[in-house]
């Protein structure tokens, strides 16, 4: 094996131990190395701030796009194929399809005769219209609290204005009928736009919920899983929002969750902010991890597994919040998929003050890995994004973050001209065309 830089040799020895999985991996790909793209086909043609689902169904040009991947070298298509609002762009006989599209479809033809391989990320817990269909599915706080300005309380489900998407309304069409469409939208409408993330939207706020993951929606996720790696020759199949939502630590006190919960620890143990409620939620997840890599194996047992997570510390925010416990989720699904996206904090192109912070978040998340990479019991893939921050910070990202297994980078729609033309180069001349593709 030879080595670019002192970096690639460092990561590839300290995973060397999975030397083994990572050829599985590599094979399975057909490359050495995984560089992959993805695309969000629910968040209209720039960013990702809003919900669009009319430019999914009418403007959305499969040719194009795998033209531009194929043309910068990319071996993997990441697909979005379920995203936080739950729409499901596929052929679906349970899910919901706003679309209209077997968008995956049309992805997969179009992956075939070239080299690229299809990737799929499905949003697990986090479930905009299924929380409108079933607000019994829905998590329920186990205390009364505030956030983001609004009071909630004990025994209320846990369905809020969602952070990041607004909704824009097709032409002609008032906001009462498209609500027929789209049930979760509120009438409310948000019309500044600002630098820092949470305020990049502009147009009607959408509700978002965080389902719990003991109600029958792991039943739903888990046949959409079946009807997705049955019917399509995806490779590989990673699970996104496999967690609960991070602004609060009291979900999900339902009644089955605290049912569960004293079968499992006394009808007297203490329930919030406990150690054994914190222990319960990492164990609700790893069940849902568990079955869901049950379910996928059993159809293709070649079909590659990943799960992503969030850098930060693993007491206070994996733990306590998300209920993800990395050696665990690491130990059952094949890769792991940290999101490194520094520069989606800020960029020096909005001014000093959002290089500085964007820049303190990177170096965070380099140390945060560094300090966390012994949690891993698979291979990672790092995805980092290209959106929203300029090509050096996109490339710093890129090389800071390869953890040995390549680079996905996030999104097709956002990434600017000169992005495009780095990304091409950084195939060329940092990965090396020879390790995308076996028998180049
Ligand atoms: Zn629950």
């Amino acid at each position: 094996m030879k080595f670019k830089t002192k970096k690639e040799e460092n990561w590839f020895n300290y995973f060397a131990f999975n030397q083994k999985n990572i050829e599985k991996i590599s094979n399975i790909f057909g490359a050495a190395k995984l560089y992959a793209m993805g695309l969000m086909p629910v968040r209209g043609p720039i960013g990702f701030r809003k919900l669009d689902y009319e430019f999914a169904e009418k403007k959305l040009n499969i040719k194009v796009i795998m033209n531009q991947l194929e043309k910068s070298h990319f071996n993997v298509f990441g697909l979005v194929i379920k995203d936080t609002d739950g729409a499901c762009t596929w052929d679906t006989k349970i899910g919901w399809n706003p679309t209209n599209r077997d968008l995956l479809g049309e992805f997969c033809d179009a992956g075939k005769d070239r080299n690229i391989n299809i990737l799929v990320s499905f949003t697990s817990m986090n479930d905009a219209y299924q929380g409108y269909l079933h607000p019994n599915r829905v998590s329920v706080h186990g205390k009364s609290g505030k956030k983001f300005g609004k009071q909630y309380r004990k025994g209320e489900i846990s369905t809020h204005e969602e952070g990041e998407m607004r909704v824009e309304l097709p032409k002609g069409v008032s906001i009462e009928k498209y609500k027929k469409e789209v049930p979760f939208l509120t009438g409310k409408i948000d019309e500044k736009e600002g630098k820092s993330r949470d305020a990049r939207g502009k147009g009607y706020i959408p509700l978002t919920s965080f389902m719990c993951p003991n109600s029958k929606h792991v039943d739903y996720l888990l046949e959409l899983a079946k009807e997705v790696v049955k019917n399509y020759p995806i490779k590989a199949f990673f699970a996104d929002y496999i967690r609960y939502d991070g602004a609060f630590t009291d979900l999900c006190a339902c009644s089955r969750c605290v049912e569960k919960f004293k079968e499992m620890y006394g009808k007297k143990a203490k329930m919030i902010k406990s150690k054994n409620w914190y222990d319960f939620k990492a164990t609700t997840i790893v069940n849902y991890a568990q079955r869901l890599q049950e379910t996928i194996k059993s159809i293709n047992q070649d079909c590659i597994t990943g799960w992503f997570c969030l850098p930060g510390p693993k007491k206070m925010f994996s733990r306590k919040r998300l209920g993800q416990d990395w050696t665990k989720l690491s130990s059952i699904l094949d890769i792991a998929s940290p999101m490194e996206y520094p520069y989606l904090m800020g960029t020096k192109d909005d001014g000093y003050y959002w290089k500085k912070l964007a820049d303190l978040f990177y170096w965070y998340f380099v140390r945060n890995m560094k300090k966390r990479a012994h949690e891993f019991k698979s291979p990672v893939l790092a995805i980092t994004n290209s959106v929203e921050c300029n090509v050096e910070e996109m490339l710093k990202q890129m090389r800071g973050f390869d953890f040995g297994l390549g680079i996905a980078v996030f999104k097709y729609f956002g990434t600017s001209d000169e992005q495009w033309k780095a990304l091409k180069k950084y195939a060329e001349e940092e990965i090396g065309l020879e390790n995308l593709k076996y028998n180049a």
